[in-house]
Parts: structure tokens; C-alpha cells; sequence
């Protein structure tokens, strides 16, 4: 422990992982300091609401300094964490060295194009708030092109909308983009037919949600096509450009390109300088702490950990809570033990308590996969619903975002429908005329969206 007579626990991240930590530890024998770049914390799992202009912003994330005011042997720092020197125990941020008796890493992931970070500005991720805003105003603006485009006259273009990536976000994202496409929008363009647009899902394996069980999988597939989706399996992406998407021999003009492929831990991860896997997660042992710095830990998506029978915990939010709120348990009991003079007790592994996993598709459309219970439709979009409202952060949030869903289910409503920021569209040009077609290769696919 350092000289001082608190000890001193620092958390990087106040995502699910650093929050339940930093909530754990709170009240307790230590000071706590919470590093984040960002001043909110971002309830994932809603994003696509936002992205799809059913939820705003604040709808779905809270000021962490407000989570975490009622406690005051906790103090935040908005800062970007650049590494970490594990022999001085000191967090580096450009501006300021923090020190530490005991780290929690919790920076999450992000994207991975594969080894293709330039088609990132093709094919946005959804990750942040930031990236929800991007994707909104993309799917937003290319319907007012379209319109202005066909009022004007001009020879009409397809408007595809391709999605990227079958698992639980791609699935998620094109879903609610056909509901948008087919109700929301339907009857408020007067040159476009905004629910003819084409909504194209590419995975590149045999089937969506890979990792849900089969059945679940052809659930998902056939209430995908229901809502209006294509979806193309075992389909792999090889290029993209600025408003058009190759696979194949196909070369797809799209409006919009949405990017839900790959996931990549954060950098920080590496910038340990322990062993990673080839995601970037840093390999933890059991107890979540790093190979020959039992005061350092891994937790949430930047952590490689596995179960009891080997298997990889996925990149999902209770696995995250669950570990900040057991590193939190263990710091606790260590720092009291010390302070009573009495031996570190050992260590017990970390158990996930897995309570099943829920996908959403689209509207009264979700799998859920309780063990050997599988249900599919309606009923697991209910189950998912309140279960994702119930964990969002603060009262105000769960009772704002529970009564927006109950008027958009009655009213097929999408309240948060603003394009703010710039009006370019990548690949469709200054002339308002969208992305050409290739003639040869893409005539099975294309729908054009004017009336
Ligand atoms: C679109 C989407 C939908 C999802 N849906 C679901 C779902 O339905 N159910 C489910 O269980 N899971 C879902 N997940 C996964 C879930 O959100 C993650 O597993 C969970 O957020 C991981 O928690 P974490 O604490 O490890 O990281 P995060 O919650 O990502 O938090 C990481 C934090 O670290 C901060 N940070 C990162 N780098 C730095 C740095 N260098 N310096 C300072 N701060 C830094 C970030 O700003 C962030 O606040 C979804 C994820 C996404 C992206």
C-alpha cells in the first residue's frame, strides 16, 4: 500500500465494468478515483435507439459524476488514459500521473475493420453516442436526398440501406431500420416511397446471431424477413467505398452502410504490456488480476476470462458487472484484512452467473435463450424490453424511456427524428444524385425507393 493510510483504487472506464465497480467499492475503506474521456456513461444495449431516432441522447446515458456525487470517498476524472506504469502503480493521462494501490482497467472495446480502418468513414460502427448521432443522421439525410432528389426530377437511384455484421447489434440495427423505413417515415414524403427502401443484412457466417442456439438463429432470420430485411449468410464484405458495398462479384450502391462486424478491446489493453489475445483482450487469471501484478485487474470486455469449463465469458453486459462488482468485493475484504494486521485470505475465482441471453430484432420481434428454455417473438421481446429498461441508469431515464416505447408501439412514432451537423452523405454527390449503380452486378438486388 502506498504511504498514505488510505489506500487508493483506481478505475479507467465507468462503462457497466467500471461502474459496479466503482458502486461496490463506494462507502468503503478506500479513495477511489474514476478515469473516463468521456463525462457520461453510455447504456449500450440502447444505442440502436438512438441511432434509429427512437430515443435521445440523454434518454439513454447519465453524467458519471452524477451516478456516482452521493459518494464521497469517490472522485472523477475526465481524462483519456494513455498507459499505465505497473512497476511505479501510476495511471498516465497527458495531462496528469495518477497513483495507485490497486487498478481496475475497464476501457471496454470498439471497432475492428479487420486490418481496413479505411472504410471506418464508409461504414460507421455504433459504439458511442457520438456514433449513434453519425448513424441517425446518415439514415435521416439519405431520405431527404431521395426526396429532393426525385422532386427535382432527377433520374431516381436505389436507396439501400446495408448493414454489416449478423450478430446482436447488426440484427438490432436492421430491424429497426425497416420498421423506420416501412412505418415510421411511410407517409410523410411526398416524391419517395421511404418504405420501398432496401434493407440489405450481410453476415459473413452461416447464420445470424452466431452464438445463440439454432433454432434461435432461424427465428431471428425469418422475423428479420418478416419486418422487411434481406439477410445474405456466408456472404463476405471484401471492399467498401464511399457509397457503395462489394461482396462477391456484387458491387451494391448504398445510401446508407452500416459497419456491426468486428470488435476490437481497447488499446490500453495492449498498452499493459501482458499477454492479449488476438481481439486485444488481455488474458486474466482467474481472479481477474494480470500474470505478476496481483493488484491489477481486467474486467469487462477488455478482459479474455473463461468459466469454469474453458469457455471464452462473452463481450455482454452482465459478465461486466458481475466482475467489477466481485473485484470490488475482493479489494474490499483485502484492504480490511490489511488494516486488521491480519494475512490475505485466498483468493476465490470469479463465477459468472449467466441468467440466459436476449437479442432484440425489431418491433414485438426477439430471441431469448434461456438454457433449454427458447423463446422467440412477442414474449421475448417483452422480456427484453423490461429487462433493459429495468437496468438503465436513474429513475427519470427508465420512466422517460418506458413511456416513449409504449407511444411509438401505439403510434409507430420516432420522436428524436433530427439531423444536426453536416448534410454530406458519403458517396452521394454535391448534385444531390445518389451513388450510381453498377449495371451488371447489382440488378437482382436493387428496389428503388420512388413512388
Ligand atoms: C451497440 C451495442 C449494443 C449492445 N447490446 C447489449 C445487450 O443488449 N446486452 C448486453 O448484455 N450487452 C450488450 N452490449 C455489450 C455491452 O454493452 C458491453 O459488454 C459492456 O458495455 C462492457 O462493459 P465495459 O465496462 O467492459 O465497457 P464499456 O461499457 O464499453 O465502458 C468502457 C468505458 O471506458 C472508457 N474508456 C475507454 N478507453 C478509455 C481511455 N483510454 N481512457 C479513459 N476512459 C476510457 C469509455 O469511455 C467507457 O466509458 C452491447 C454493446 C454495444 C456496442
Amino acid at each position: 500500500m502506498s504511504s498514505k493510510s488510505t489506500p487508493r483504487v483506481v478505475i479507467v472506464g465507468a462503462g457497466f465494468g467500471g461502474l459496479n465497480a466503482a458502486q461496490g467499492l463506494a462507502k468503503g475503506p478506500a479513495e477511489i478515483t474514476v478515469i473516463d474521456r468521456k463525462n457520461h456513461h453510455t447504456f449500450q444495449p440502447l444505442l440502436y435507439q438512438v441511432a434509429t431516432a427512437g430515443l435521445s441522447p440523454g434518454e439513454i446515458a447519465a453524467p458519471i459524476r452524477s451516478i456516482l456525487g452521493p459518494y464521497k470517498n469517490v472522485e472523477v476524472l475526465m481524462a483519456e488514459v494513455t498507459g499505465v506504469e505497473l512497476n511505479r502503480r501510476m495511471v498516465e493521462t497527458p495531462e496528469v500521473e495518477v497513483p495507485y494501490d490497486y487498478l481496475i482497467v475497464a476501457a471496454g472495446a470498439g471497432h475492428s475493420y479487420f486490418g481496413h480502418d479505411e472504410w471506418e468513414p464508409f461504414a460507421p460502427g455504433l459504439k458511442t453516442i457520438e456514433d449513434a448521432l453519425e448513424i441517425r443522421r446518415r439514415v435521416l439525410l439519405a431520405f431527404e436526398l431521395a426526396e429532393r432528389q426525385a422532386a427535382a426530377g432527377e433520374s431516381e437511384g436505389p436507396l439501400n440501406f446495408v448493414v454489416v455484421g449478423g450478430g446482436p447489434t447488426g440484427v438490432e440495427l436492421a430491424g429497426t431500420l425497416a420498421e423506420v423505413c416501412r412505418h415510421s417515415l411511410a407517409h410523410e414524403f411526398r416524391s419517395i416511397d421511404p418504405s420501398r427502401a432496401h434493407i440489405l443484412l450481410i453476415e459473413g457466417g452461416p447464420r445470424v446471431l452466431p452464438v445463440y442456439p439454432e433454432d434461435l438463429s432461424r427465428s431471428a432470420e425469418e422475423q428479420l424477413r418478416h419486418l422487411g430485411v434481406e439477410v445474405r449468410t456466408s456472404t463476405m464484405v471484401n471492399q467498401i467505398e464511399p457509397g457503395a458495398v462489394h461482396f462477391g462479384e456484387v458491387r451494391l450502391p448504398a445510401a446508407v452502410i452500416l459497419w456491426a462486424a468486428g470488435v476490437a478491446a481497447s488499446p490500453l489493453g495492449k498498452a499493459l504490456g501482458v499477454p492479449v489475445d488476438r481481439a486485444g483482450r488481455v488474458t486474466v487469471q482467474p481472479d481477474l488480476s494480470i500474470p505478476g501484478h496481483a493488484e491489477v485487474f481486467v474486467i469487462g470486455d477488455l478482459a479474455a476470462a473463461k468459466d469454469e469449463h474453458g469457455k471464452m465469458l462473452p463481450g455482454v453486459a452482465p459478465v461486466a458487472i458481475q466482475q467489477g462488482r466481485y473485484v470490488a468485493k475482493l479489494i474490499r475484504r483485502e484492504i480490511e484484512e490489511a488494516a486488521q494486521g491480519r494475512g490475505q485470505g485466498v483468493r476465490h475465482p470469479f463465477h459468472y452467473w449467466d441468467k440466459g441471453s436476449l437479442a432484440t430484432i425489431g418491433r414485438a420481434a426477439a430471441v431469448a435463450d434461456f438454457g433449454k428454455i427458447h423463446i422467440s417473438g412477442f414474449v421475448a421481446w417483452l422480456s427484453w424490453l423490461f429487462v433493459h429498461i429495468f437496468f438503465l441508469i436513474g429513475f427519470r431515464n427508465r420512466l422517460l424511456v418506458f413511456i416513449q416505447w409504449a407511444w411509438s408501439y401505439v403510434t409507430y412514432e420516432r420522436g428524436a427524428r433530427l439531423i444536426t451537423g453536416s448534410t454530406y452523405l458519403p458517396g452521394w454527390n454535391g448534385s444531390g444524385s445518389s451513388p450510381k449503380a453498377d449495371a451488371t452486378a447489382s440488378q437482382e438486388i436493387h428496389t428503388g425507393a420512388a413512388k
